[in-house]
């Protein structure tokens, strides 16, 4: 037992943000909701649990997350089974579902926010991370497919990143990869004494999943499994070869990965990921793909859809690699104060400049001319304003110029803001 004043950590996996990396955090945030609403996708936000049933239903039984990282409880309260969502696909359909939102026609939406799984901490893996999701809701072509995928390429140099590519693949339909699936299981039962214990276990739960293993042995058996490709329709093939034209007609390159599955059981046709060697072994920026069954899969009426999700760590962690960190907020002003009267003269003045629209910082704390100056300066502002005894006398108010040694000069109280504005104006030129 860790004495009661010890002092408490955060849970291992979920991080703070400190000051000094919310302006990065919040420059890539302003950059990616700007970016989904041009392109014409709308904010839709969904709560951070749900019922365990959802998830269940809606990632597939066999997957990693179901069966091992979902942060799941009984409430205390009244019993109910609820999960910290591990993504925001399946909360997104649900919602569309519960509120009819596609009775007059196919929906863009967009989310952003924290997203839970009970995975091994690690560089670029938490368990609280952050995504942005895109879902189009109603269309079944290959032409939103390209579109989700061509805005993530206009994406990335908006974001200042250079060397993120895409990987693509074409997973077909249910009935298909179940006639696949049968050949394959017989491959792998064949080579049963080759798989590792995650692969026979995955061998008749989620035989697509083993294809995706990252150890050797397991790797050589997949080489040699019949390939998906060869059980694909005309239909399945042609909507891939739709995706692939638009592609190209945008400018996009990509790689094809036969073996790119995914992790989550309710994709068809197309899926994709975007990828970065920069960041290590947790590369994946972003992974998406069509997933025609869901809306029927969660007890909706049948929709087509298609969606991404991006992970905001990777990306952002990618900004601060490249230098593209925005620079730290400047006050416009910092009031400081000293002596009989001036602190009523000084509050009230800061909160007339903010009214006038201006950033302004009032010293906290008391504390020494000398000391208050310091802080003045070390709060980055452009000007500090000096209200002493003299000033509230005179009903002026000094004004020093912060990012020039020694310029100082006097405005009235009674004219302040246009005084003001005029300095700050010359300062910042
Ligand atoms: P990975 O293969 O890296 O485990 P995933 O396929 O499980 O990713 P998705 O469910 O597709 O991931 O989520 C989309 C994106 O969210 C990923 O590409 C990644 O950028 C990010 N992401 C997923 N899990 C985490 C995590 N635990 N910590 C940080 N980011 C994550
Ligand atoms: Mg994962």
């Amino acid at each position: 037992m860790k004495s009661e004043s010890a002092a408490l950590r955060a849970i291992r996996g979920m991080n703070d943000v400190l000051p000094a990396d919310m302006a990065l955090w919040r420059s890539f945030g302003a950059i990616v909701e700007a970016w989904l609403e041009r392109w014409g996708y709308r904010a839709i936000r969904m709560p951070l649990v749900e019922n365990s049933a959802l998830f269940r239903r809606a990632i597939g039984e066999a997957t990693d997350i179901v069966e091992k990282e979902m942060y799941s409880w009984r409430d205390a309260l009244n019993a109910e089974e609820l999960t910290l969502r591990p993504e925001g696909t399946a909360s997104c359909v649900r919602a569309a579902i519960e509120h009819s939102l596609l009775y007059d026609g196919p929906k863009r939406l967009w989310y952003g926010g924290p997203m839970y799984r009970h995975e091994r901490p690690q560089k670029g893996r938490y368990r609280e991370f952050y995504q942005y999701g895109a879902e189009v809701f109603g269309c079944p072509g290959p032409d939103v497919d390209a579109e989700l995928i061509v805005m993530c390429a206009r994406l990335w140099p908006e974001l200042g990143l250079k060397g993120i590519r895409l990987e693509l693949n074409n997973i077909g339909s249910a009935d298909e990869r179940s006639w696949h699936r049968a050949d394959l299981v017989k491959h792998l039962e064949a080579h049963e004494g080759k798989l590792d214990a995650d692969a026979k276990r995955r061998m008749h739960s989620n035989p697509l999943r083993v294809l995706d293993s990252k150890n050797p042995m397991v790797r050589e058996v997949a080489a040699q499994a019949p390939p998906l490709a060869g059980y694909l329709g005309e239909v399945s093939l042609a909507h891939f070869e739709g995706l692939k034209q638009l592609l190209s007609a945008a400018g996009v390159e990509f790689t094809l990965n036969p073996r790119l599955v995914r992790g989550l059981d309710y994709y068809n046709l197309t899926v994709f990921e975007w990828i970065t060697d920069a960041l290590g072994a947790q590369g994946t920026v972003c992974g998406g793909g069509r997933y025609d069954g869901l809306f029927a899969q969660l007890g909706g009426k049948p929709a087509p859809g298609v969606g991404f999700a991006m992970g905001c760590e990777r990306l952002v962690a990618l900004m601060k690699d490249c230098g593209s960190a925005p620079a730290a907020p400047r006050p416009d002003a910092y009031v400081l104060y000293q002596g009989e009267g001036t602190l009523e003269y000084a509050f009230t003045l800061a909160d007339a400049l903010r009214g006038a629209g201006h950033s302004v910082v009032m010293n906290a704390g008391g504390g020494s001319f000398k000391s208050q100056m310091k802080r003045a300066d070390a709060s980055g502002a452009w000007l500090a304003l000096i209200v002493g005894e003299d000033e509230v006398r005179a009903g002026e108010i000094s004004v020093k110029n912060l990012r020039s040694a020694g310029e100082q000069q006097r405005i009235g109280r009674g004219r302040v803001a246009g005084e003001f504005a005029a300095i700050l104006q010359k300062v910042k030129a």
